[in-house]
């Protein structure tokens, strides 16, 4: 039986979303502005990209080619008529009337361009630009001058405003008189994870689309397929993601596969002899205080005891590439408790969360480990 190809493949997950928006293309009822919500690194940019694509793709048709000239231009978001509007630093003497670009150092551009280069090559990755933390008047102004000109190949025109929150005073009211009276054959859509942040009087102008978080297996196969990252690995990435794809990539990137050494380490210090060597991991842990790579550390802890006790019942781990220390770990301490140590970490992420004190934290949870072990 042939299968249908799947729609929108540079998009992850998000069917429900995909459902929507094909609906409105079918019917021809795109409206002119769309404002894509919820939570970081879910694919509203990337979906916003794809949509792009599909209303320019020379072939036509409700699915992207990804051949032809145009759909190639979009994907190095250099296409002519679809503008990817992000937060840019203020140049020096810089008036609302000048380009968004012109007053910019050549090594502010540069940054930019390679900013710009990553998101065309992978649209979940988070822009970050030195300085850039508004989206600036003279982007948004930017929108009005191109829309006073025709298109380049009558199509419509498509704006994505990424991180929309991040607009000022000055930029919001100027894209609200766009919104309030829409150039023909334009398209816009917002995106933001902080639709709060947004005016009301902008976001009752825009068609809403919440999107979803990404289930662990989106994210796993995200990983597998496109990072070409290990099932092993990726499994673990995914569930430490949160739904998010972006921070996936960030994990990833930031080594949080060797932080598994940092755990392993701290399990046989709790339960060993020398508080030397804890207290040296816990100093190490509590470094910066830096709250969320110590969740992360727990999270990796407890999914690595989650793991024991799967494999004392005989069942699929998650951590493949240590099973030969989960097996040395279990036949150690047959009779810890490990359904309360994971209790436990639970207790102490949601502590590190609340902002009790780190080390504190984490010397008491060793302090459990240890009577858990049952020795
Ligand atoms: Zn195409």
């Amino acid at each position: 039986m042939p299968t249908e190809p799947l729609l929108w493949p540079g998009v992850l997950g998000q069917p429900r979303v995909k459902r929507l928006l094909l609906s409105a293309l079918q019917a021809g009822r795109i409206p002119h502005a769309y404002l894509f919500t919820g939570s970081e690194g879910v694919g509203k940019d990337a979906m916003a990209l794809e949509l792009a694509r599909v209303l320019h793709c020379e072939r036509g048709g409700e699915q992207a080619c990804g051949e032809c000239a145009s759909c190639g231009r979009i994907a190095a978001l250099q296409h002519p008529d679809v503008h990817l509007i992000v937060p840019l630093p203020v140049g020096k003497g810089e008036q609302s009337e000048d380009s968004p670009t012109a007053r910019l150092t050549e090594h502010e551009l540069r940054a930019i361009q390679e900013e710009l280069r990553r998101k065309a090559e992978n649209p979940y990755r988070r822009i970050s630009i030195p300085r850039a933390t508004i989206i600036k008047i003279n982007s948004i102004r930017e929108i009005r001058r191109e829309t006073a000109m025709s298109t380049f190949d009558g199509r419509k025109r498509v704006f994505i405003i990424a991180q929309a929150d991040r607009m000022g005073e000055e930029a919001a009211n100027t894209l609200l008189k766009t919104l309030e009276e829409p150039p023909t054959d334009c398209l816009m859509i917002l995106t933001t994870h902080r639709m709060d942040a947004l005016l009301p009087t902008i976001r009752s102008r825009c068609q809403t689309i919440r999107f979803d978080p990404l289930t662990e297996e989106d994210l796993r196969l995200g990983l597998v397929d496109r990072e070409g990252v290990e099932p092993a690995a990726a499994s673990l990435v995914a569930r430490l993601a949160n739904g998010s794809y972006t921070k996936a990539l960030e994990l990833l990137e930031g080594g949080a596969l060797d932080e598994r050494k940092a755990v392993v380490m701290f399990v046989r210090h709790a339960l060993g002899a020398s508080p030397m060597q804890l207290s040296k991991d816990v100093d190490t842990l509590a470094e910066g205080r830096d709250r969320l790579r110590v969740e992360r550390f727990l999270m990796l802890l407890q999914m690595w005891c989650r793991d024991a006790l799967v494999l004392s019942h005989g069942g699929e781990i998650i951590n493949v590439d240590q099973r030969e220390d989960l097996e040395r770990f279990v036949r150690k301490f047959p009779h810890a408790d490990l359904s309360a140590v994971i209790a436990d970490v639970e207790d102490a992420i949601s502590l590190v969360r609340r902002n009790v004190y780190i080390k504190l934290v984490l010397y008491q949870l060793s302090v459990l480990l240890k009577r858990r072990m049952n020795v």
